[in-house]
């Protein structure tokens, strides 16, 4: 089945119980049993609901996986991930990753003797050298956020699988329309189904997708026996942001390369980051990994300002000042001060991340009065 067909059908089938054509919301705690033990596979809704299991299985076609387990949000899914650690192992993780990632890793998980370790795998061999007896997991996300460094999924897992360490990759930024971790060997791909799986701005969700019963069982384990699971509301909400994930990313996409090329020659806009464009480090992983570059676009000035950067990011108008992305509408964003508020300074500049850097997240809108909003929200500086 082809991803066109799959977000629609894929295991989605009319509700058994009425023939109801769209999985109905099933507000409910529990289900009765006949008798002790006999049910129909539902018994309390923290362990099982049937919106969250249609999710699930939909969520695990578009992987190209076998189990989707979901989660309350993005970083709940993590959370779960972490949880299958123990005291002493080490997480290596891409050093510019999502704000809310590093802050579970190093405030939450740090303290109860997990380790993280925060290295640049543009360079995917030299991560090798980087693991030792103790690392147990290599967190991936490509393309990062917000300077959308590509990293080689194939590469880190065949190192991976060599020295038996797990690999998950946060596909959020790329959705599952554009790039399929676990077909490249990943164990586990994480979504923050916030973004572009629910894609309109109104739902909190998170998923883990893994390919083996092993995996599948501990992750269920832990959502059932920590409790963090999604409402059925908010998984019915995400099952209609499915249906049309392939139309939206690639109108997105169609947008953010006009966008980009349009940035790449304004004379007040510094660097723009998009790994579409061929002197992008890694361009060619991206055509190799990824159908399309993505929708996110970043960009600096010339100088490290953050009075330009606060002029224009006040001056837009379709495109809104908030935090988050993936959804049908612009975003603008300041990642120092908001999505990576939590990384201290130094290690932001490290990575290129300036008190300057804008990132966009480019919605559906017509590209032309996006562009529009751009250059009028250029004329103050
Ligand atoms: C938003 C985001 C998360 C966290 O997801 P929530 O649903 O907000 O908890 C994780 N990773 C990436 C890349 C994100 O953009």
């Amino acid at each position: 089945m082809k991803f066109g067909t799959k977000v629609i059908h894929a295991g989605i089938e009319p509700d058994p119980s009425t023939g109801a054509i769209m999985t109905p919301i099933y507000q409910t705690s529990t289900y009765v049993q006949n008798a002790p033990g006999d049910h129909k596979g539902y018994e309390y809704a923290r362990t099982k609901n049937p919106t969250r299991t249609v999710l699930e299985k939909s969520l695990a076609a578009l992987e190209n996986g076998k189990h989707g387990i979901c989660f309350s949000s993005g970083l709940a899914a993590m959370d779960a991930i972490m949880k299958m650690l123990k005291p002493g192992d080490e997480v290596l993780s891409t050093n510019d990753l999502y704000g809310g990632s590093y802050r579970l890793i190093t405030k939450v998980y740090e303290p109860f003797g997990l380790k993280g370790r925060f290295v640049n795998m543009q360079d995917a061999s030299a991560i090798e050298k980087q693991i030792t007896k103790n690392t147990k997991l290599i967190w991936v996300e490509t393309p990062t956020n917000p300077m959308l460094s590509i990293i080689d999924i194939k590469k880190i897992c065949q190192i991976a699988k060599k020295k038996k360490v797990m690999v998950c990759v946060d596909n959020t930024f790329a959705s599952p329309y554009l790039q399929n971790p676990l077909d490249l060997g990943a164990d586990m791909v994480l979504h923050s189904a916030t973004k572009y799986i629910g894609g309109h701005s109104d739902v909190i969700l998170g998923a883990v997708v893994v390919k083996t019963k092993k995996l599948a069982d501990q992750l269920y384990f832990i959502q059932n026996a920590t409790g963090a699971v999604p409402g059925p509301q908010d998984c019915f909400l995400t099952l209609r942001g499915i249906k049309t994930l392939h139309v939206r990313v690639e109108q997105a996409c169609r947008n953010a390369k006009r966008i980009a090329k349009y940035l790449s020659k304004h004379p007040k806009v510094g660097k723009v980051y998009y790994p579409g464009f061929k002197d992008h480090p890694n361009h060619d992983v991206a055509s190799a990994q990824m159908r399309n570059y993505g929708a996110m676009v970043s960009f600096d000035f010339e100088k490290d300002d953050f009075k330009t950067a606060t002029k224009v990011l006040k001056n837009t108008h379709l495109f809104a000042l908030a935090e988050s992305l993936g959804g049908v509408e612009s975003l603008i964003g300041h990642p120092a001060t908001m999505t990576h508020a939590s990384i201290p300074r130094k290690e932001r500049m490290k990575v290129g991340l300036t008190d300057s850097l804008i990132r966009l997240s480019i919605g559906i809108e017509d590209v032309e009065d996006l562009i529009n909003d751009l250059e009028q929200a250029f004329e103050v500086i």
